[in-house]
């Protein structure tokens, strides 16, 4: 089921396929608070600092305008690549660092469409939670976190591989980099917005 896409001002905007979607999930993990942090935007965190998360296939991504608005980030000069809307830092995905792997984990707040749709297309929030350690207060845990969520990921993440699909619109077919070069944030920075570093869990 494809949903619209929309940053908050609306320069950027585009589908999501909802049927590439692999799981959906609230990741607590520190490191995607700090990214909310530094993007400063209201509303990407739930009240125990946790991000509602749409894993899927980049291939069931597509921007329609404001590509060029894109702009991405990373903790570390390692760390997964999490884009951005430049004009009104709007988070539009995450990604590995490879244009050959399928995952994006989507910010359901880039997500235009009502939310009942998006709950219809991939399940409730909060019914899979990653990280529950770290968030800011208790949360339930997901005793089948992993093998509904990390695994189920994994997974289908072999089986578009093998299909030849990569990172999406995020990255340059012909060149295989990310179409975006990564602004890479300081240890002060990282610190700052209490990130936990060196290197992100893969997601
Ligand atoms: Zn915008
Ligand atoms: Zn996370």
């Amino acid at each position: 089921m494809p949903t619209s896409i929309r940053c908050r001002c609306g320069q950027v905007q585009g589908e999501a396929d909802l049927d590439n979607a692999y799981t959906r999930a609230t990741c607590y993990c520190k490191d995607c608070r700090a990214n909310a942090r530094w993007l400063g935007t209201p509303g990407l965190l739930d009240a125990q600092g946790g991000s509602d998360i749409v894993a899927m296939a980049p291939a069931g991504v597509r921007f329609a305008s404001g590509q060029d608005r894109l702009a991405c980030m990373s903790l570390s000069g390692k760390g997964i690549l999490r884009w951005y809307a430049a004009c009104c830092r709007t988070p539009l995905g995450n990604t590995g660092r490879s244009a050959n792997l399928p995952y994006v984990g989507v910010l359901t707040a880039c997500f235009a469409g009502a939310p009942e749709e998006i709950d219809a297309a991939v399940g409730p929030r909060d019914r899979i939670t990653l990280n529950p350690g770290s968030a800011e207060e208790r949360v339930r845990k997901t005793p089948l976190g992993f093998a509904t969520g990390g695994l189920r990921i994994l997974t289908n993440m072999v089986v578009r591989r093998l299909r030849g699909e990569g990172a999406g619109p995020y990255f340059d077919a012909s060149t295989g980099q990310p179409i975006r070069a990564p602004e890479v944030l300081t240890a002060a920075q990282r610190e700052s917005l209490g990130a936990n570093q060196p290197s992100h869990p893969s997601r």
